[in-house]
């Protein structure tokens, strides 16, 4: 039986990011940066007021204070968006604000709160340091300064200073496709009527909210009925548009294990049993070219599957630096066992007790659990050695409600 790190490095292969495109910026979110950004102009790009106030010169208000304020004649007006109309001179203001272009001759902002807010004439009761409420030009970012650099991942933070840069659109590395294929004659739209022996197929669903959930597009194709020649022709068809197929079920031991059937007559992908639960039966491969991995029939194995192969391999051709979701060390809350020989990937609820955070296992870990899936908010990595795990003891977790960076 093959490790999880070997089937892991298997399915990631020698793949890298996938190419660059150019994109607006607002379709590029969570996407990676392919090149670095230089800034198209300083940031500030003009010297600007961070206050609403009056724009001075500090040497016609040097001792001023609450019992001798010093008034000067307002002069103009200058808001955000404008230009002054004239700059300041000895015994003279302009009312500036928060934005606005320093006017020539001031080298300081009053903030209207330490004077009487005049508009005609201003009494000022406190003086500001030279360069006092003064944005000045270039010193967040200098023109051509590099602001972003390749492997950066554009989001809101980042998004922020593109777009304050100069920058409409930035060249990412492209969203991989990924096509979903769910297989079995059991399956039917969710919502239908359940009749005898039909389940509604949930992997699909599953993966196509997994595959958007680590930034990659998602479509569906399926549910395909067991039959070999169906799928085949689906195989075939969707392998030239996608980047990524994956299917779930027909990869066990069964005597209708379509997958398993029709990819070991094409040839191309590996069935191997691989050293943990769940998700023993693994696939993976390339058919006509495409990279396929297919993934066991039953929802937590798929699910534990794609997190831990699919997932890393994802975001290798989205080209991010870290492909697994950082692991914690995390008390474990309660004992439970795990098999002998398998890596056991636990549901686990993270919970905040009287004795601190502890990881609690889900009662039932039958593949077949939805409902303890749905619950968990982590999974813990027991290693194949170890059969029994006792509370207090320190576990491998990892969170599945947060990112990688
Ligand atoms: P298989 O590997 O095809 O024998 O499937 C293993 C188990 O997973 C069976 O109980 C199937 O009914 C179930 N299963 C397979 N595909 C799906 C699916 N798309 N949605 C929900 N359950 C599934
Ligand atoms: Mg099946």
């Amino acid at each position: 039986m093959r490790s999880v790190a070997e089937h892991r490095s298997v399915v990631l292969g020698n793949h890298g990011a996938l190419p660059a495109v150019h994109l607006p910026l607002l379709s590029a979110q969570g996407l990676v940066l392919s090149s670095a950004v230089t800034a198209a102009w300083p940031l500030p790009s003009f010297n600007n007021s961070s206050m609403d106030g009056y724009a001075i010169r500090v040497a016609d208000v040097a001792g001023a204070g609450e019992d001798t304020p010093i008034t000067l004649r307002v002069i103009g007006d200058v808001a955000a968006g404008h230009v002054p109309d004239s700059g300041v001179v000895e015994g003279s203001a302009i009312r500036i604000m928060t934005g606005a272009p320093m006017p020539e001759g001031a080298d300081a902002v009053v903030p209207v709160e330490w004077t009487d807010g005049g508009m005609a004439t201003v009494a000022i009761r406190r003086a500001p340091e030279r360069g006092g409420y003064l944005r000045i030009r270039g010193e967040d970012v200098a023109q051509g300064d590099l602001v972003l650099l390749a492997g950066n991942i554009v989001n809101a933070r980042t998004t922020a200073l593109l777009a304050a840069s100069g920058h409409a659109d930035v060249a990412v590395h492209r969203r991989p496709r990924v096509a979903v294929i769910s297989t079995g004659d059991e399956l039917i739209e969710p919502g239908l009527p359940l009749t005898r022996g039909l389940i509604a197929d949930s992997n699909s669903f599953m993966l196509m909210a997994a595959v958007q959930e680590a930034g990659a597009e998602a479509y569906r194709c399926g549910p395909v009925r067991d039959d070999e020649a169906e799928l085949e022709r689906v195989l075939r068809e969707e392998a030239p548009r996608a980047d990524l197929i994956l299917t779930t079920g027909g990869v066990s031991m069964g005597a209708y294990d379509t997958v398993k059937a029709v990819l070991s007559r094409v040839g191309g992908v590996d069935f191997v049993k691989v050293a943990m639960q769940p998700g023993m039966p693994q696939g993976s491969g390339v058919i006509d070219g495409t990279p396929i991995v297919t993934l066991p029939g039953n929802p937590v194995s798929a699910y534990v599957s794609f997190e831990v192969f699919v997932r890393p391999l994802l975001r290798t051709l989205l080209g991010h630096a870290h492909i697994t979701r950082p692991q914690l060390q995390i008390r474990c809350g309660r004992d439970f066992t795990s098999p002998s020989g398998k890596t056991q990937f636990a549901r686990v609820q993270i919970v905040t007790r009287h004795d601190g955070v502890v990881a609690i296992p889900e009662g039932a870990q039958g593949s077949h659990i939805l409902g303890g899936l749905a619950r968990a908010d982590a999974l813990a990595e027991i290693p194949p050695d170890i059969t029994s795990v006792r509370e207090g003891d320190s576990l491998a977790v990892v969170d599945l409600r947060q990112e990688p960076s």
